[in-house]
């Protein structure tokens, strides 16, 4: 599916799109996996809470400054991104169980902008892990 962020850090709810994606393969039991292709941008799992979402941004802010003097900025000014998108990851793998992905109470899966606003493209596969035994 095809991203359209809007602010140069921004995390993005994609869960009701996740699984949706499940839903529709009709796999009933097997797993997830939601990945981005690019290299300024992840994929993570954890709750949906305003408050949790900006703690985020500023966690990442403080581990990794902008513009702290990174080498690959000689290039391209974009190395915190970079670094933050490495601590991050840029995929999850989610079970599926009886044809819906299998999360937590307080799980949401949120695609999370480092060098927006961009177009950008994240990847779920869903593959069953049924088999007859
Ligand atoms: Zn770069």
């Amino acid at each position: 599916m095809q991203l359209s962020t809007s602010k140069h850090v921004e995390i993005l709810d994609i869960t009701d799109k996740v699984s949706g994606a499940v839903r529709s393969s009709n796999i009933d039991e097997g797993m997830c996996a939601i990945s981005t292709s690019h290299t300024t941008c992840a994929i993570i799992v954890n709750e949906h809470e305003s408050g949790l979402v900006s703690d985020i941004i500023e966690l990442l802010e403080k581990l990794v400054p902008s513009s702290a003097g990174y080498y690959h900025d000689r290039i391209d000014n974009n190395a915190d991104a970079h670094l933050r998108a490495v601590l991050l990851g840029n995929s999850e793998t989610m079970p599926v169980r009886k044809g819906n992905l299998e999360l937590g109470t307080w799980q949401s899966i949120f695609f999370v902008e480092l060098d927006g606003p961009r177009k950008r493209n994240v990847d779920i596969v869903v593959s069953s892990s049924d088999f007859r035994g």
